[in-house]
């Protein structure tokens, strides 16, 4: 028996002799609720035990999911709507019952069938609302103005813009609707939630909030809650988490809190206590996505080793940790180097950097949080991000990446959790261009269009592109748009401008305030001018789009045929036209097809040189350079090259060899090493010849000892390999000259 149901036999079993509390007359769907919101929960359950022994469907369905026995609710529900096709309420209560229960899909429906039924159903736009609002899809709150529309009193529907303008930064929207609901009911619990909310983004207390909310029900937990939600968003993990507990010592079965509560110790690294707090949801039924993916989540964490010293935690998953180790610890020292500098700012603690190979368990991480797919997610000072290998080979840059994640370490840190998206947002893709002009995402075509149609948002609504997009592509647009912003500060203002931009935001201070006093324009100026200076820069090519566009098609179609001639010809106009497009079927591989057919190794060697200057990470490009550039006789430059894609996709036991060979010619001894360990963990087939390479990589370093313990472990595998002997004997005479 599940603990539910046992709860739910013992109420009954309590309430048959409590019956006398509720008549039968005051047994209504709505009148249970406001015992419910009142704290009255004794009564509540009554009440909702009437109501599950009434002759109509419909109130046994509301009677069942009061007592919290959802699977008996549903059936009743079932038959309250087989019962009576036309009835729009049975379809919305179900609808709310199962996006209560983690069934958005068929809550969906149900409240799109109840529209049909009833169009002017304000009930039923505002389940749509609900449902959409879970993923910060923007269509919450069309569908909320819709039931706004319908019913302009409808005080749930004002709580639910109310937070939804939280969500997206806009404080005053948010007030503005919550005190429409406070003037509609007394008891808007969530509106003066709200409220309380805001407090706590401002660094106020809360306080006469909170006593409001506890003069109407002195256990409603969601109040905190709700107020966490808020914290979290802004990423003030450690705030949020005290919230949560709040709220779950309010009311302990408040169980989308506690799971919550779960998700974001886990976030901080405390996971013995976040198991605790999610195998408690889950044992009592509360199984959405978010809890049992994390659970599974801490289970697969057996699979992974975890290296520490005084300043990083590096978590990698076991088949790949020798591999990705040296890569990622030395980007992570220098990135924690470059900042502390930059910042002037020294971590209090070490950071703790998860790398996860497969994107669904990265995917865990950042389960209810705003933005799509990303590549890395910082929580103060735990960074989670995909392996390399979690995707396509050339897919991202993890160097930058993880670049980026650490500017949001130490800003947050730095700042107690007190910067506008925006700003982290901003700041971070600005340092990883500044780290290498290679980094950093280029401007895709969806950027370009959006810079020529005008859709950049002013820089004080810009949180809400990250939040809430309006287009599918707004959340780059508007990690562009900040980074670019970032640039144009410190262009025009200097480096220590960012830095004091960050220290006014730690002050809790909006925008609009930041951008007047530190930059000493109003932020409507502010707008103008940076748009100025950005169409100076990319406002011709957002211009050529369509040109290019087109040009782009006919040259694909061309390379297909074999044109070299015409190739060449359009290929080199159509790369100026957008010459940062380093993407699929891009000019650069083209044209270097179309020299290399011409048997022109050095335009194809220069056409391809630019390619990697402007940022184009496909491996198999980059190594097609690398061959081309030593052929043409500069063996450093392959090697450059090659060590390059180390940063895009080490899993390539080709590259290690090759790079390996490169610089044990040009006595790069450590590089050899680093190179050669790197195709032993890449688990080679052939692990002798592999053993042998580094072992002469490690005699060319002098490092003797190493030198036979790596030619030893050759001829064990391979006791006949000539070169190796004669590399062990060699070792020995020298051993003997000594
Ligand atoms: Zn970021």
């Amino acid at each position: 028996m599940s603990r539910a149901l046992a709860v739910a036999l013992l109420s009954v079993m309590f309430f048959i002799g409590a019956q006398h509390a509720v008549r039968a007359a005051d047994a209504t769907p709505d009148g249970c609720a406001a015992l419910r919101k009142h704290g009255k929960a004794a009564e509540a359950q009554a009440c909702y035990q009437k109501l599950s022994q009434q002759g109509d469907p419909y109130l046994r369905a509301e009677g069942y999911w009061g007592l919290g026995m959802y699977r008996d609710a549903n059936d009743q529900f079932r038959l309250a709507v087989a019962q009576s096709d036309g009835n729009a309420l049975a379809r919305v209560r179900w609808g709310r019952l199962l996006h209560e229960r983690f069934n958005n899909a068929d809550a969906e429906s149900l409240f799109k069938e109840a529209l049909q039924r009833d169009p002017k159903n304000a009930q039923a736009y505002l389940g749509l609302a609900l449902v959409s609002a879970d993923g910060f899809d923007n269509a919450a709150i069309q569908w909320n103005e819709k039931a706004l529309e319908l019913d302009p009193k409808f005080v749930q529907a004002h709580e639910l813009m109310a937070n939804l303008a939280l969500e997206d930064s806009d404080t005053a929207a948010a007030l503005k609707q919550a005190d429409q609901a406070i003037g509609l009911s007394s008891d808007a619990l969530d509106g003066m939630a709200i409220h309380a909310a805001a407090e706590v983004l401002a660094d106020r207390s809360p306080d006469d909030w909170f006593d409001k909310i506890r003069r109407v029900n002195p256990s409603y937990g969601e109040a905190y809650a709700l107020v966490a939600h808020h914290l979290v968003l802004n990423r003030r993990y450690q705030d949020g988490i005290a919230y949560y507990r709040k709220a779950v010592e309010l009311d302990p079965e408040l169980w989308s809190a506690r799971s919550e509560l779960g998700i974001n110790l886990m976030r901080l690294g405390q996971e013995d206590e976040a198991r605790r707090e999610l195998e408690l949801c889950y044992a009592n039924g509360f199984r959405d996505a978010a809890t049992v993916n994390s659970l599974r989540l801490l289970d697969s964490y057996k699979n992974f080793v975890t290296f520490k010293d005084g300043t990083l935690i590096l978590k990698l998953q076991k088949k790949e940790a020798d591999l990705l180790r040296p890569y990622f610890e030395t980007v992570a020292k220098q990135a924690m180097a470059t900042y502390e500098k930059k910042y002037k700012f020294k971590l209090p603690g070490p950071v703790q950097v998860e790398v996860y190979p497969d994107h669904e368990d990265f995917a865990v991480r950042t389960l209810g949080m705003p933005g799509l797919g990303a590549l890395g997610v910082t929580f103060g000072a735990v960074v989670a991000m995909d392996s390399p290998s979690g995707r396509k080979a050339g897919d991202f840059n993890w160097a930058s990446t993880l670049w980026h994640e650490m500017s949001h370490v130490y800003i947050l840190t730095m700042t107690n959790h007190r910067v506008p998206r925006w700003f982290a947002e901003g700041l971070a893709v600005h340092e990883e261009t500044q780290a290498s002009p290679e980094w950093g995402d280029r401007v895709t075509p969806e950027i370009l269009v959006a810079i020529r149609d005008k859709k950049l948002l002013p820089v004080t609504d810009l949180d809400r592109g990250f939040v809430r997009p309006e287009y599918e592509a707004q959340v780059i647009v508007s990690y562009y748009q900040a980074g670019r912003i970032c640039d144009y500060i410190q262009g025009r203002w200097g480096a220590d401008k960012l830095l004091e931009m960050a220290h006014s935001f730690a002050k809790v201070e909006p925008t609009v305030d930041v951008i007047q006093q530190d930059l000493g324009i109003s932020a409507g100026d502010f707008d103008h001018q940076f748009l100025a200076w950005l169409d100076a820069d990319v406002g011709k090519t957002a211009a050529n789009f369509d040109q290019w566009h087109k040009g782009l098609k006919d040259l694909a179609q061309a390379a297909k045929e074999h044109h070299n001639e015409e190739v060449i010809a359009d290929g080199q106009q159509i790369r100026v036209l957008y010459p940062d497009y380093v993407y699929d079927a891009n000019p650069y591989e083209f044209l270097a097809g179309a020299y290399q057919a011409q048997g022109n190794k050095k335009e194809a060697a220069a056409v391809l040189t630019d390619y990697e200057k402007r940022g184009g990470h496909d491996p198999d490009t980059l190594k097609e350079l690398a061959s081309l550039e030593e052929e043409l006789g500069s063996p450093g430059e392959a090697a450059a090259t090659l060590d390059r894609i180390n940063d895009i996709y080490p899993h390539d036991e080709q590259l290690h060899r090759k790079l390996g060979e490169l610089w044990l010619a040009q006595s790069n001894f450590p590089g050899a090493i680093r190179e050669y360990s790197a195709v032993l963990a890449t688990h080679p087939i052939d692990v002798t010849s592999a053993r042998f390479e580094l072992a002469q990589a490690y005699w060319a370093a002098g490092q003797k000892d190493k030198a036979k313990e790596n030619v030893l472990e050759a001829l064990e595998s391979a006791p006949d390999y000539r070169p190796a002997q004669k590399l062990l004997l060699q070792l020995e005479d020298d051993d003997k000259g000594k």
